[in-house]
């Protein structure tokens, strides 16, 4: 399986980034090691000083395919999640500014955590669904799906242009505004409109 995510996908995100609207969406992939499942804790890497959070929905495709046309993309995920995009911010900033790829700062293990899985039938429209990450409590972190750049089937119609889609792939959607650091001892708590769907600690 792999992992693929979205960045610049929320208007008040691109704001408190870099203010750049791109004309299709911004995509980078993670490895499988990236992924962090069951609620298993987080453990701060030692190569970073600010790993942030990012929230997002995540969705899993349940179906092959290549150049999925945007009308039909619906048909090839049926479960949704939230997910944390684990950001090593300093090692990107650095990559950025030398204009080097940030797969280290994106990619690492364990920076695609992802939720319990949910029907995507439970919800009326896609492109409305509202999620927030508490941290120890707070929350720090809220957005919907109707604020997206790019909604979820033209993402899925733009990523299939470059990458088959194969069953089991993950794709991140993006993040909201209000992205922030995460400290040792930190619980994170993922909400999926009300019903908490990721559960774990930073160690
Ligand atoms: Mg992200």
């Amino acid at each position: 399986m792999k992992i693929i995510a979205v960045g610049m996908n929320y208007p008040s995100h691109v704001k408190e980034m870099t203010d750049v609207l791109s004309p299709e969406p911004v995509i980078f992939c993670k490895p499988d090691n990236a992924l962090l499942l069951n609620n298993k804790p987080f453990f701060y890497p030692d190569f970073s000083k600010d790993i942030h959070y990012e929230t997002e929905i995540v969705v899993k495709i349940n179906r092959l395919g290549k150049n999925i046309a945007e009308k039909f993309a619906h048909r090839y995920y049926s479960e949704l999640t939230v997910g944390i995009d684990f950001t090593a911010r300093d090692l990107q900033k650095r990559c950025k500014a030398e204009g080097l790829p940030w797969e280290i700062a994106k990619g690492f293990d364990n920076s695609a955590a992802i939720g319990k899985m949910v029907k995507k039938s439970v919800f009326a429209d896609m492109q409305a669904i509202g999620f927030h990450l508490d941290i120890n409590g707070m929350t720090v972190q809220q957005g919907n799906t109707k604020e997206m750049i790019f909604s979820i089937d033209q993402i899925i119609s733009n990523v299939s242009k470059y990458f088959t889609l194969k069953i089991g792939d993950l794709i991140f959607t993006g993040t909201p505004h209000g992205v922030g650091p995460v400290k040792i001892n930190d619980k994170l708590q993922a909400y999926l409109e009300g019903e908490l769907v990721l559960d774990f600690k930073i160690k």
